[in-house]
């Protein structure tokens, strides 16, 4: 077992050996730019870059021609929503979003706020889903857009997609979705699923850094956005810049090992998940699933671990990679606000751990983590007198502490 066990696989994913093989050549002896169209150099890059195109395209169900290669999923939200409120403007100047949504989603949604628009940010339900009765009482004559994740990046709920964009579509509303985390690991269709932009990420599917696409409707409607990066007028003027060629063969290959993969992978991945929950469940009492278990990615799991200071459980794992409910905002430790939107409180939100499992983990490494956050919770709580008085039935929501 290669320490240490790297269980965070939402924030990024190792290289797939096989992208990176299909990437090589195009460092070196495959250097044209795809938009040289007198000579041989160009035509081949510019051939790897169609191939690529259309292994991203086919795992989502879009046309080659809808794929607008970007430098990840946080320039994607971006034009995908600036794109949208620029060209749109006319209509309307109303975005529904969620409040569980990717900064990248969140700060560009603020970023219009301030232009002018108004941005409804609903809040969830329990569970992590949204409830599709406040998306509709949410939509006004002026609404243009409706920004809800396929999967989330924290709990791994998976949003009711189809449903989100069929209403959309009744309305004549543009739905976009954030689907880092949900292509690749569990299947996304734009038709089937209603869904006119869609933003995916390289490096969240074993595909390189810096490398992402935004699929734009062509017909039904046909999506038209406002360019936020001008010059050259490549991918069809919505995104100038010579394209990083490496970048979107790899991507285009893990695209392809994705789709091939996924019924056997997604699977593996479940019974890992299933398997870590189930040991920590069987020696741990007073632990917490944040999020629907009903409604998930196959590799995630989000656990709080009652009666537990939050950074001594994570020292306590130091060979263990995976993220926590709390972030280090300068000098203060925020709970996280995913979790604060499904009214989690900032206690069970500081001791929550977000596990993501991937392509490359064992079950050897299931049993490792497992045993190893088994250990260091029993361990924290013999230290914890909280623990011990709720042991007693002490109710401590009742308990009056004296003021020092
Ligand atoms: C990682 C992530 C992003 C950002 O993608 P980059 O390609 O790193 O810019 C956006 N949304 C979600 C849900 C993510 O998990």
């Amino acid at each position: 077992m290669k320490m240490p066990v790297y269980f965070d696989n939402h924030a990024t994913t190792p290289l797939d050996p096989r992208v990176l093989e299909a990437m090589m050549p195009y460092f070196t002896s495959q250097f044209g730019n795809a938009a040289s169209r007198n000579h041989a150099f160009g035509w081949q890059a510019e051939e790897a870059v169609e191939k690529g195109r259309k292994q991203i395209a086919d795992l989502i169900g879009a046309s080659s021609k809808e794929i607008v290669f970007t430098s990840g999923a946080t320039e994607s939200n971006n034009l995908a929503i600036k794109g949208v409120a620029e060209m749109y403007a006319e209509k309307g100047n109303h975005i529904i979003t969620a409040a569980t949504e990717h900064k990248a989603i969140l700060d560009t949604c603020k970023h219009l706020e301030k232009q002018g628009c108004k941005i409804t940010y609903l809040q969830l339900e329990a569970d992590g889903l949204l409830d599709l009765e406040k998306l509709k009482a949410a939509i006004t004559d002026k609404t243009i857009l409706i920004s809800v994740m396929y999967a989330n990046n924290e709990i791994g709920v998976i949003q009711p997609i189809r449903e989100i964009g069929k209403i959309a579509k009744e309305k004549g509303i543009l739905f976009h979705t954030d689907a880092v985390q949900a292509v690749g690991k569990i299947p996304v269709n734009v038709i089937a699923d209603n869904i006119d932009l869609l933003s995916l990420s390289g490096h969240k599917i074993y595909g390189p850094k810096g490398v992402g696409a935004l699929y734009v409707r062509r017909k039904g409607p046909r999506v038209q956005l406002s360019s936020q990066m001008d010059g050259g007028g490549h991918e069809r003027g919505m995104r100038s810049g010579t394209l990083n060629v490496p970048g979107i063969v790899g991507l285009g290959e893990a695209c392809a090992i994705a789709q091939r993969e996924m019924p056997e992978e997604s699977k593996r991945m479940a019974a890992m998940r299933d398997r870590l929950k189930v040991l920590l469940e069987a020696e741990l009492d007073e632990t917490f699933i944040n999020g629907s278990m009903e409604h998930r990615l196959p590799n995630n799991l989000n656990m709080s671990f009652a009666y537990v200071e939050g950074e001594s459980l994570l020292m306590g794992i130091n060979d263990v990679a995976v993220s926590s409910g709390s972030a280090c905002t300068s000098a203060t430790l925020e709970p996280s606000y995913v979790l604060k939107a499904l009214g989690i409180g900032d206690d069970l939100a500081h001791t929550s751990i977000r596990f993501g499992l991937g392509r490359f983990n064992t079950e050897e490494e299931v049993d490792f983590v497992a045993g190893r956050l088994i250990s260091v919770v029993k361990k924290l709580r013999e230290l914890s007198p909280l623990y011990e008085m709720a042991k007693e039935g002490i109710d401590l929501s009742k308990v009056e502490w004296a003021a020092h």
